[in-house]
């Protein structure tokens, strides 16, 4: 495996009519394949596994910025707090409040991305509507409970499926909830900004309809042994 510097190429080029930033997602990609891209100027890098994250941001350059794309549990949390970026995948009300205090414990503000559940699939993780609206509404109401946290956007997978049409239409709910709680939090100077969606085999879909941030790994790298 290696890392595909015609394929980076190409797809920061169309990724830049839209204005969409582009996350290389590097599990289980080696140090060497991660500095190829390094040294291209990528500094945005995901990762799903904790243990992982840390064996990397412990030898990689410190000014990558690592995002949590994968499930976080809330008792690794302290281990990625002191200098996590972006948090992708949150999922409860229970993380949120965990992320938080370790934040506080860290002087520092974690800028999280919520995930809604929009695919068909079980497995997936992610919130429903109800949830999202639920936190949001904590989030507007009580901003001084989760002054640790910033929220950042919103973030979800579309269905894994041939089905084009069925990925579009989750894509677009995604979208318009985005830009509905986007207006909501306008109100309470939160800079509401990110969403994040969008992957090697959907990622076209996503920025048509209108993700500002992708994550991409297989494209960049090569196929995956387990994923
Ligand atoms: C692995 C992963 C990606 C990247 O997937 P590719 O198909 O390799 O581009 C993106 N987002 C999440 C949440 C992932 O787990």
């Amino acid at each position: 495996m290696a890392f595909l510097r015609n394929a980076y190429h190409k797809i920061q080029k169309e990724l830049e009519p839209f204005n969409a930033s582009l996350v290389a997602v590097t599990k289980m990609r080696s140090t060497q394949d991660i500095m190829q891209a390094y040294d291209l100027g990528q500094r945005d890098f995901g990762e799903n596994y904790v243990q992982e994250l840390l064996e990397k941001h412990d030898t990689l350059p410190k000014d990558i910025r690592w995002h949590f794309i994968g499930h976080l549990q809330t008792n690794k949390v302290k281990h990625i707090a002191p200098f996590i970026h972006l948090i992708h995948g949150v999922d409860s009300h229970n993380l949120l409040l965990e992320i938080n205090k370790q934040a506080k414990k860290m002087d520092r503000v974690i800028s999280c991305l919520l995930q809604v559940h929009i695919s068909k699939e079980e497995t997936k993780f992610g919130l429903s509507e109800t949830e999202v609206n639920l936190l949001i509404h904590r989030f507007v109401t009580q901003p001084n409970e989760l002054n640790g946290i910033q929220l950042s956007g919103l973030m979800g997978m579309a269905s894994f499926t041939e089905d084009n049409d069925l990925i579009i239409s989750e894509f677009n709910k995604l979208k318009d909830l985005y830009h509905n709680y986007k207006a909501s939090l306008s109100g309470i100077n939160n800079p509401f900004a990110i969403l994040s969606m969008g992957m090697s085999a959907d990622y076209r879909f996503a920025i048509e309809a209108g993700s500002n941030m992708v994550r991409i790994g297989s494209l960049l790298f090569g196929s995956r042994e387990r994923a």
